[in-house]
């Protein structure tokens, strides 16, 4: 039987046997007990699965995470503190100090200031180029010592949209896993395994949470990427773990197992940021309704866009689901049933109408998060971006006057009356 998502949502992951807790039990324990150390010694040789310091795992963690691969379609999934720690892990599992990753420019700042900055202080470079590059561009970016690609589904908050087939295409040709940000679609609007993507990396911060009550990000594998077949590029994955007594991970997790493993044992072991179960039983509470909230955020989102885009005072508005928007062919193939609910527009008189329209809001509050259920709205240069002057915001590719504005879940016509009363004030 294939299982529809909405079934996944709500009972992916857990499934308890007989006269077991219905809901996800949140292990609020830091540590586990054993009868013999020889038993707690299988475990430290990864020779038997189990728990016994929440560092490294934690059941009520792992239940969710392994709602979020069945979601997306992957053999193995894993929970982080944060987006930030997911994105950073992805990479880190299979690229060091030496290596060096393709990157599209179209990215969360964040995940930008962590590939171009501090993951640069640790001896890994990045190229990035714009998703709108052409073939030979894409080429010319890659090195003998490239390790994968990176792009997100859809970029927050410049909201291009990834072309997952060209760019999996691109990284295959060089014998590199693809990993997506596949945050803003969440696996309800596109799944990017299903494209060729081989990693698919979350901020659950923002939809899947979709409450704004917990920070978490989550890593997914596809279990597609053969590791042996490039094992020169991933030595970490197919050569002996010295610190696990000479474990060899893709011989003794195989492919669909190999690459959370290692980031678990090793990755976790060693930088410590896994998610605390509570958040994971807050996380898996988000994802019980994501299928329900998704099409939501979409109607909500589709309809503004097209009220912005008739209206006189606004100068432009970005939105994949909008006909005529740079973006909305790919969007057509990659989420046919719609994108997102964030929504970038400007204003005729410029930036102080922009602050005019800010003030004037009732409904729509200003926040510096994305992707919640209550309507929220940023303007970058006047938050994110404070520091930079009108130059340098155009020069980063945002205007000064753009405002970002997240449709929540809340009804579609009070949403567009508190925008139109705040637009009539500009
Ligand atoms: C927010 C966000 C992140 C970072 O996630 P945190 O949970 O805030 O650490 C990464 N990628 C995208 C696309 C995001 O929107």
């Amino acid at each position: 039987m294939t299982e529809h998502i909405g079934t996944t949502c709500v009972q992916g992951g857990y499934r308890p046997g007989d006269a077991e807790p219905r809901q996800v039990p949140i292990y609020q324990s830091t540590t586990w007990k054993y009868d013999t150390s020889e038993h707690m010694g299988r475990l430290f040789d990864l020779d038997e699965a189990g728990y016994f310091y929440t560092r490294l795992q934690n059941p009520t963690n792992d239940y969710v995470a392994a709602k979020i691969a069945e979601l997306e379609g992957g053999t193995a999934g894993m929970l982080t503190s944060s987006g930030q720690a997911a994105n950073f892990f992805a990479v880190f599992n299979i690229a060091g100090a030496g290596d060096h990753v393709v990157a599209s420019s179209a990215i969360y700042g964040g995940s930008y200031n962590l590939l171009a900055h501090t993951m640069r202080r640790m001896g890994l470079e990045c190229t990035f180029v714009s998703p709108d590059c052409t073939d030979e561009e894409l080429e010319a970016a890659f090195r003998p010592n490239t390790k994968c690609v990176f792009g997100e589904t859809i970029a927050n908050p410049a909201l291009d949209v990834l072309d997952i087939e060209r760019f999996a295409a691109a990284a295959h040709a060089h014998g590199v896993p693809l990993i997506v940000d596949n945050t803003f679609p969440t696996p309800v609007m596109c799944r990017p395994i299903e494209w060729g993507a081989d990693i698919v990396t979350h901020s659950t911060t923002k939809y899947m949470d979709g409450h704004g009550t917990a920070v978490g990000g989550a890593i997914v594998d596809s279990g597609n990427f053969d590791w042996d077949a490039h094992a020169d590029k991933f030595p970490g994955l197919t050569t002996p773990d010295e610190t696990y007594h000479g474990v060899v991970y893709t011989e003794k997790f195989g492919q669909a197992g190999a690459y959370i493993t290692k980031a678990t044992s090793q990755l976790m072991r060693d930088l410590g940021s896994i998610q605390s179960p509570q958040h994971a039983f807050y996380l898996n509470l988000g994802l019980e309704s994501l299928h329900v909230r998704m099409p939501q955020h979409v109607k909500n989102g589709q309809a503004m866009a097209e009220f912005l885009a008739e209206h006189p005072k606004v100068r432009f508005v970005k939105y994949p689901g909008l006909p005529g928007d740079p973006w909305h062919e790919l969007a057509q193939k990659y989420m046919p049933n719609g994108t997102c609910g964030v929504v970038s527009f400007g204003f005729n008189g410029g930036r102080a109408a922009a602050e005019q329209f800010m003030k004037s809001l009732k409904l729509a509050q200003i926040a510096t998060h994305v992707a919640d259920a209550r309507t929220c709205v940023l303007h970058p240069a006047n938050a994110t971006h404070r520091q930079m002057n009108d130059a340098e915001l155009e020069a980063a590719g945002i205007a000064p006057d753009m405002v970002r504005l997240s449709c929540g879940i809340e009804a579609t016509e009070d949403l567009i009356a508190d925008v139109e009363q705040a637009l009539a004030t500009v």
